[in-house]
Order: structure tokens, then C-alpha cells, then sequence
């Protein structure tokens, strides 16, 4: 089969590969008929996320046709339409039986390898680095999906795949970062990122009874997806200083809640990201926390921070004083993917949201490597990104 392989720093490649074969009785092999780029994708594409080998398989949002089943699994049948979570996961451990799906404690056979990173290991992830079980992803012709009586969500045939392929990550996503904001009438929420996962974030917070919704960004045409697909407020970072915008807009307070969709890759101006970029280059630190250290300082007393941009390792300059003084509360995680598929797959049924609006790119799986190029320099207005293997 033909899948998109990781060949180093921003080098990927489509190739010839082995097809995917029933390693274990609760495996699937899922027949892809669309897959993402995401920005998490990007993190892996720049050469940030330790343990990726060259060869290794990309991809985490994926859907498709089943195609085969191993005995232990019940509940699929040849020839379903199903969309697969991009955590891995048992259904039986603990973190699962929690609904912490992204902690999966029986997914992820090389968690020795983050423990002295992390301290514990997190589930294992589709095409997501060996530090997440070095599983084959899903920007490929076929994949084998463990445990797939408990992940893929079986989804109606009148639903276009675009519909439907961002439950996969993205919009449950977008929906976690929302819901650990614990929203009220009334709130008023800001969002760094406009990006696929801001867009989600901020739609999310609006379904969730967000008076107001504020999304920074510096791309105009993804500031203005978040004005005329989602109704939120926009702030160009490069044109406004954001704190003053948001105190302004906010009577002084600031928004009551904020969300994090940028993640360790933040771009910025001025000495502190001058800094940033030296200490991320130089390995001092592996990450750079502009928007996250921006967010923390723009939350009202007593808010919540709400990160779903992934971190991968240390960071510096992070304004504790602030978290602790103005009792802030920090929520974060890999979406818990499993939890959210089925509700929000009712709201896309009810019409209350269709996914499908952050689609700008559809292209071949052959032309993987200019998706991830157009993708990483948000070129002719890119927000996101369909491959169709
Ligand atoms: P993306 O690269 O398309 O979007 C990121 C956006 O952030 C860009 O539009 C960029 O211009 C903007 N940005 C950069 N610096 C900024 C700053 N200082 N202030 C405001 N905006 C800034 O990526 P995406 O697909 O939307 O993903 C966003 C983040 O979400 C990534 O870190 C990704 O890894 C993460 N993610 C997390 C999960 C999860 O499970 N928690 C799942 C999917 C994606
Ligand atoms: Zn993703
Ligand atoms: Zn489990």
C-alpha cells in the first residue's frame, strides 16, 4: 500500500509499504477513504517530538471502510464506515474506565521510554512517534487499528466524510478545550490559535453558552474563518498588543476563561521570543511558550487556562507568580477522543455545527509533502488539509 512516511526535519514522502495485517484478535484493518494533516503533525514534520525514525507511517485522523476483523471484535462488520480515534486504547484500565482515554495504561508498549521524560507514559497514539508506541498512522491506504471494539464510531452514510473525519481529533479537541473552561452564562472566552483547533475550540465555547468569544491569531484568513464560520471576535496579534485588547474588551477583567490552541511552536516578536527561539534551537528548552505565557497573563483572577496546544518537554519563563497568586487553575491533556465522538456526531446529525467548514485543501495522498508544506506556511489561505489516499 501506498503511506506517507517521515524522512526527517521537514521531509515526508509517500511510499510503497507492506500492508497492514490482524496482529492481535480485537484488531481491525480499516480501509482509509480520507485523511488529515494536523498541527500536531507539524510538531513531528519540524523535528520537535523525540523518538520519530525514519519510515515511520504519519497520520491520526482517519476514517474509512473495514475491511477485516479480528474474532474479538463484536461489534464491526465488513464493509462498516467507520472514524477512528487517534488515541489508542483498551476500554478495561483504569484511565480507561475513568473516560481518560488518552492515558490509556495498556496501549502504549514503550512507555518505558517516556517515563524519564514524563514521569508516566501516556496511551499509545496513531503515527505519533515511538514514545507513543511507534504505531503505523493513518495517511495510508490501510491501517490496523487495535482495539477496535472500543475506538472507531460507526457513522451514517447521508454524512460526507468531511463531515464526519474530525471526530477524530480536532473537534473533540476544540470541544475538551471548551469544556474544561466549565463555561457559564455569560463567560467570556478568549482562544489563541485560529488554526483547525482554535476554530473548534471557539465554536466549541459558543455551543457551550459562551456569551462572547475573542480568537487571536496573526493570519487574517483564519481570523476571518473565526468571524464568519463561527461568530467569534478576532484580535491580529501583530496589530494590536493583545493584553490591552482583551482588558479593553473585557471591562479590565479579562476573559474568564482561556484556551491554548497554539501550542510548543508559538511564534511571537520582541526579546522574550527572540529568547525562545534560542534556547528551542539550542536544546536548552524544547518548547516555545509565547501564547501560554500571553493566556496565563490574560485570565481573570481566578479563571481557568485551558491547554490543548501540545508541549513536549521543558519550557522557560513560565509566569507561575501569576498562576499562583491569582488562583488560576491549569487543564490540559491529549484529548480524551472516545469520550466526545458519539455526543458531538449527535450535534453534526442535529445541524448544530458541520465540521466541514476548515476544510480549504483536498488533495491526493500522492501530494502528501505539498499538503504538509502548504499546511506549515498557511499558504493560500491553508487552514486545513484532506488527504484522499
Ligand atoms: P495550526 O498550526 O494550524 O494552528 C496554530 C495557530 O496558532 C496558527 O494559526 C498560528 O498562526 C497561531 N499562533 C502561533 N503563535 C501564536 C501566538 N503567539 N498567539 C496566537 N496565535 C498564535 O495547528 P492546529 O492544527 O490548529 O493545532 C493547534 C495545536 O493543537 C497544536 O499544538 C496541536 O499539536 C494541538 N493539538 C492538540 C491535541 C490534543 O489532543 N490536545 C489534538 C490536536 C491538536
Ligand atoms: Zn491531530
Ligand atoms: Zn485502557
Amino acid at each position: 500500500m501506498k503511506a506517507v512516511s517521515w524522512q526527517g526535519r521537514q521531509s515526508v514522502q509517500v511510499d510503497t509499504v507492506p500492508d497492514p495485517q490482524i496482529l492481535n484478535d480485537r484488531d481491525a484493518i480499516v480501509k482509509i477513504t480520507s485523511t488529515a494533516i494536523c498541527g500536531s503533525d507539524l510538531h513531528l514534520y519540524n523535528g520537535f517530538v523525540p523518538g520519530m525514525i525514519k519510515g515511520d507511517i504519519l497520520g491520526h485522523e482517519f476514517m474509512g471502510e473495514v475491511v477485516e476483523v479480528g474474532r474479538g471484535v463484536g461489534n464491526l462488520k465488513v464493509g462498516d464506515r467507520v472514524v477512528v480515534p487517534f488515541p489508542i486504547a483498551c476500554g478495561n484500565c483504569t484511565a480507561c474506565q475513568a473516560e481518560a482515554y488518552s492515558l490509556c495504561e495498556n496501549s502504549n508498549p514503550n512507555a518505558w521510554m517516556v517515563e524519564p521524560i514524563w514521569g508516566h507514559a501516556t496511551a499509545g497514539f496513531f503515527g505519533y512517534s515511538h514514545l507513543a508506541g511507534g504505531y503505523a498512522g493513518g495517511q495510508a491506504e490501510f491501517a490496523r487499528v487495535p482495539f477496535a471494539d472500543v475506538g472507531p464510531l460507526k457513522v451514517p452514510s447521508n454524512l460526507t466524510d468531511e463531515q464526519v473525519l474530525f471526530l477524530s481529533d480536532i473537534f473533540p479537541t476544540g470541544y475538551m478545550g471548551a469544556e474544561m473552561c466549565n463555561i457559564q452564562r455569560g463567560d467570556v472566552i478568549a482562544v489563541w490559535g485560529a488554526g483547525p483547533v482554535g476554530q473548534f475550540a471557539a465554536k466549541s465555547a459558543l455551543m457551550l453558552g459562551a456569551e462572547r468569544v475573542i480568537v487571536i491569531d496573526r493570519f487574517e484568513d483564519r481570523l476571518r474563518m473565526a468571524r464568519e464560520k463561527v461568530g467569534a471576535e478576532t484580535i491580529h496579534y501583530e496589530q494590536a498588543n493583545v493584553l490591552e485588547a482583551l482588558k479593553e474588551l473585557t471591562g479590565g477583567r479579562g476573559p474568564d476563561s482561556v484556551i491554548d490552541a497554539v501550542g510548543m511552536e508559538a511564534h511571537g516578536h520582541g526579546p522574550l521570543y527572540a529568547y525562545d527561539k534560542v534556547a528551542q534551537t539550542t536544546k536548552m528548552t524544547t518548547d516555545r511558550p509565547v501564547a501560554l505565557r500571553e493566556a496565563i497573563l490574560a485570565c481573570k483572577n481566578g479563571g481557568t487556562v485551558s491547554v490543548i496546544g501540545v508541549y513536549s518537554g521543558i519550557i522557560d519563563k513560565f509566569p507561575m507568580g501569576a498562576v499562583m497568586n491569582r488562583s488560576l487553575t491549569i487543564k490540559t491533556g491529549q484529548t480524551h477522543v472516545h469520550r466526545y465522538m458519539r455526543p458531538l456526531l449527535d450535534r453534526i446529525e442535529r445541524g448544530e455545527i458541520d465540521p466541514s467548514f476548515v476544510v480549504t485543501h483536498t488533495m491526493r495522498l500522492d501530494d502528501a509533502a505539498l499538503g504538509y508544506d502548504k499546511f506549515l506556511n498557511k499558504e493560500d489561505g491553508c487552514v486545513k488539509v484532506v488527504l484522499k489516499p
